[in-house]
């Protein structure tokens, strides 16, 4: 997930968005956004700028890759022409999450559709509506039937026959870790189709005191509450330097207090309700272990009291690396602060959990900056700058948050198989 290949610049929606959305290019586009919004509880706006602007991004950008997917000749010092073909693996499955629905979907289906490919997709129960209105488009422009297959239904029923099926070649995910298992469980003990996978993060963002503090504070913020908390790119570890520990919660905290939590529609609002009951309980139960074990609660802290599944924007001071807060994705409003001495040994914590999807930095020194890019064991690594996700930049996760990359180029190479082709010349002219 993730989040913003849509209308954010320097990594970030623009907080001075309008009061109103730009006027709706048309009605497809209106009611894309309204679906979205309906089916996930996310802010209208963010429907907008965010998910569906990076959906046309990326459909664009992929659209360009059509007519350019080559092959390469190779010399050898026999008397043959040998090069490669690039073919399309046939029919691709996409399973996809419930928090970027159309997003989530776009990534799978753009790659798989440039390179000659079909798919058979499945929606997350809980939000099937954008791709099945994706899906009436589809046919309304006239893809030849049986190019993109929308199948709604529950994960283990037709998630599991996707992930098993022994005409499917390839299968995108995008989830949970222990779903992602299961589905390359699946791919190995049916026709070992190849798997990639998009899958969970506990990722840390680093502010080093020479940080510019008021940059750190907005990105650090809207990099754990935006689209609810749920995202695999959430900043839910945000170690901070000593130095600026204390200043650093301060403002945390009076941001997370200003945090506008309501009705999805209502332009002003920045958080909507969480998906489900079973993610609302689990966020809670987070939310008492982070008291139990001994975190302090510096705001938020529970559920709205007026209203249905809305968490209160919660911060946590004197986080620990025991504490499950620290070690499991919350995928809500929930910003645990931790607090650092030096790199080294900023660096071995940030790399102590399983997950690797994406980590944050921000310093003013660049070789502070260059030297903890590469010893950080993640995806993707942010310098100044948090969720900056592009169509053209390849995105996915080290270690078990997950497989594969999607996006840009490299998603190329998941969507295609590779042939050799020789040809042996006739030496008797030679
Ligand atoms: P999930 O439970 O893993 O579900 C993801 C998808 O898998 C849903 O469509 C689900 O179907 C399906 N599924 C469930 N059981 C299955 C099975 N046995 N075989 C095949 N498919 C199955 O995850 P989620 O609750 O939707 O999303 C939250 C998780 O996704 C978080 O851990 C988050 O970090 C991760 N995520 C990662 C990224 C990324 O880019 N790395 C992006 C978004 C989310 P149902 O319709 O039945 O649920």
């Amino acid at each position: 997930m993730a989040t913003t290949n849509g209308a954010v610049e320097n990594g970030q929606p623009d907080r001075k968005a309008p009061a109103l959305p730009r006027p709706v290019r048309n009605l497809e586009v209106q009611f894309t956004k309204t679906l979205e919004t309906m089916d996930t509880g996310k802010p209208f706006l963010h429907a907008f700028f965010i998910d569906l602007e990076g959906c046309i991004k990326t459909l664009r950008y992929f659209a360009g890759w059509a007519d350019k997917i080559q092959g390469r000749t190779i010399p050898t010092d026999d008397n043959v022409v040998c090069f490669t073909r690039h073919e399309p693996i046939g029919v691709c499955g996409a399973i996809t999450p419930w928090n970027f629905p159309l997003l989530m979907l776009v990534w799978k289906l753009a790659p798989a559709l440039c390179c000659g490919n079909t798919v058979v997709l499945k929606p997350a129960e809980q939000t099937p509506l954008t791709a099945l209105y994706l899906g009436s488009l589809i046919k309304e422009v006239g893809f030849p039937p049986g190019v993109v297959n929308i199948v709604p239904g529950f994960g283990p029923t037709v998630g599991a026959a996707i992930s098993s099926h022994p005409h499917i070649n390839k299968i995108a995910f995008t989830g949970s870790t222990e779903v992602g298992k299961l589905v390359k469980e699946a791919a190995s003990h049916s026709n070992l189709k190849r798997v990639t996978l998009e899958l969970g993060g506990k990722n840390p963002c680093i502010v080093c005191a020479d940080a510019d503090l008021s940059l750190a504070v907005e990105c650090a913020h809207q990099g754990v509450f935006f689209n609810q908390g749920q995202c695999c790119t959430a900043a839910s570890r945000v170690f901070v330097e000593e130095q600026v520990y204390d200043e650093f919660v301060r403002r945390s905290v009076e941001y997370a207090k200003k945090r506008p939590v309501g009705d999805p529609f209502d332009v002003r609002t920045e958080q909507g309700p969480q998906i489900d009951q079973k993610q609302f309980d689990k966020i809670l139960d987070l939310i008492e272990s982070g008291k139990k074990e001994g975190a302090k609660l510096e705001c938020g802290g529970s559920a709205m009291e007026d209203r249905g599944l809305f968490i209160k924007p919660t911060v946590f001071s004197e986080v620990t690396d025991t504490m499950r807060i620290a070690k499991e994705e919350i995928f809500g409003p929930v910003q645990p602060i931790l607090k650092f001495k030096n790199i080294e040994e900023v660096i071995k914590r940030a790399n102590s959990l399983e997950y690797g999807l994406t980590a944050a930095v921000f310093t003013k020194n660049l070789d502070k900056a260059l030297k903890l890019a590469s010893a950080l064991e993640s995806g993707t690594v942010w310098i100044n700058c948090y969720n900056a996700i592009y169509a053209q930049a390849p995105f996915g996760g080290f270690k078990m948050s997950g497989n594969g990359r999607e996006l840009g180029e490299y998603a190329l190479a998941e969507y295609t198989e590779v042939k050799t082709v020789t040809i042996k010349l006739d030496d008797k002219d030679s």
